[in-house]
């Protein structure tokens, strides 16, 4: 078979990738090992699918760093989300807002979308072969010949979304990694990211079911140098830490080592001399009363009297010493718990580190290395926070790969 344009992965990148391609006109074979394109569509958000966010601009760059950001900034100003809901609402899945800046399916459904981009692959006309695994590729010629579960395949240019590693179930296995070092690129070493974070203490564990709001998480490195800080939801777990807070923490936990540290600021909102001279207040006008009751009341019981334990501080806010009262403001604001892991890949929403990106072309997502190439989505050394940043880079680079194919 002979086709100008193959696809490999129908994932969400290579769903976006294949519909633009074939509109241009381009002849386009989509090809996909799993009987079923776009499981981890289906699974993301819960099943909800949270497509895209609602931050624009720099700001979306920032979120996923200095270098990363500054390489997505064509594919996310050429394809912002606010175009990438346009996109999917005129394919006929109305969106809302939601917290935290969440774009989802008014439908509340992940199936919504991935109808919605089979619908659109389908009027492009490009070819969708699904239960076809590609089990190599090589340049050869002026295209590429594969070797796939349907016979050889030649294309003129391939495009690459077979994603990275995390969630292996949904066929996330890492193929096109091999593949791109075949052909001359730099993997960047992959760690597993937005994932639960797994923590030995004994008082995280005992706050199990606990959900904080309004709290700061950090992750520090050995030199107690901050790398990350985040004020989102944090659930206590009998493993640790999940919740959007922690798992935005989990690239860098891994990229640590095992050598990170946890910071708590349990109250963001006040400096250490403030919450100490509330407490010398509190001390004069409630002595009576144990010190917990004085704790800021965003933090549930359990919370603020693990803290005051953990302070050793125990007691009534008349018996204060002005020792004890320290080592709790210390407590509130820089709590540090050491953090070996996430729960790894099996849980982790997105791969950090994948092909480097000095050796792609940021404005078609082509290969420096192989021309005819184009690379796109979670394979790419990208990822951001929670949020709908992931799906926003890779429709994106997606739509590049695509457009340029
Ligand atoms: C549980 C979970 C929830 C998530 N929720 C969200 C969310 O709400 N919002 C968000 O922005 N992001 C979310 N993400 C992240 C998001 O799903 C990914 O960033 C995104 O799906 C990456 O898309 P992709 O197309 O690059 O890769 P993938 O979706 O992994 O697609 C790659 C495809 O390539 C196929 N493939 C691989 N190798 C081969 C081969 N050799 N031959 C043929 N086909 C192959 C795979 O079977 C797969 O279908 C979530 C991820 C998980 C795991």
């Amino acid at each position: 078979m002979h086709t100008e344009v193959a696809v490999i992965g129908a994932g969400a990148a290579g769903l976006m990738a294949a519909i633009q391609a074939a509109q241009r006109g381009r002849r386009t074979v989509l090809l996909e090992k799993n009987r079923h394109p776009g499981l981890k569509i289906l699974i993301s958000g819960g099943g909800r699918c949270n497509l895209t966010t609602t931050r624009t601009g720099a700001d979306l760059e920032a979120q996923y760093g200095l270098a990363r950001g500054r390489f997505l900034r064509h594919a996310l100003r050429s394809f912002p989300p606010t175009a990438l809901r346009e996109f999917v609402e005129a394919a006929g899945v109305p969106l809302q807002e939601e917290d935290l800046e969440k774009i989802f399916p008014v439908s509340q459904k992940a199936r919504d979308i991935v109808d919605a981009l089979l619908r659109l692959v389908q009027r492009s006309g490009a070819t969708l072969r699904t239960g076809c695994a590609v089990r190599g590729i090589a340049a050869s010629g002026t295209g590429f010949a594969l070797d796939t579960d349907l016979g050889p395949i030649r294309a003129d240019s391939v495009v690459l979304a077979t994603g990275g590693l995390s969630y292996r179930k949904t066929g996330a296995t890492g193929d096109g990694y091999a593949w791109c070092r075949a052909m001359g690129h730099t993997i960047t070493a992959t760690w597993p990211a937005l994932a639960p974070l797994l923590l030995d203490a004994p008082w995280v564990t005992s706050l199990q079911g606990i959900v904080l709001q309004g709290v700061d998480l950090a992750v520090l490195d050995p030199s107690g140098r901050e790398r990350l800080r985040r004020r989102r939801p944090i659930l206590f777990t009998h493993r640790g830490l999940s919740g959007p807070a922690p798992m935005d923490l989990a690239g860098d936990v891994e990229e640590l080592q095992g050598k990170a540290q946890l910071e708590f600021d349990f109250v963001p909102e006040l400096t250490r001399e403030a919450l100490d001279a509330h407490f010398v207040q509190e001390a004069k006008v409630r002595g009576a009363r144990q010190v917990a009751t004085a704790l800021p009341m965003h933090l549930q019981e359990r919370v603020r009297d693990t803290l005051v334990a953990l302070a050793g501080a125990e007691g009534t806010l008349a018996g204060l010493s002005k020792v004890a009262r320290r080592r709790l403001v210390e407590t509130l604001k820089a709590l540090r718990v050491p953090v070996r892991k996430s729960l790894g890949f099996e849980h982790a929403e997105v791969t950090r580190g994948g092909v480097a990106l000095d050796e792609i072309d940021a404005r078609t997502m082509q290969s420096r290395k192989q021309p005819g190439l184009y690379l796109c989505g979670e394979l790419l050394d990208v990822d951001g926070p929670i949020g709908g940043f992931n799906f926003q880079a890779a429709f994106a680079t997606a739509r590049l790969a695509g457009l340029h194919a």
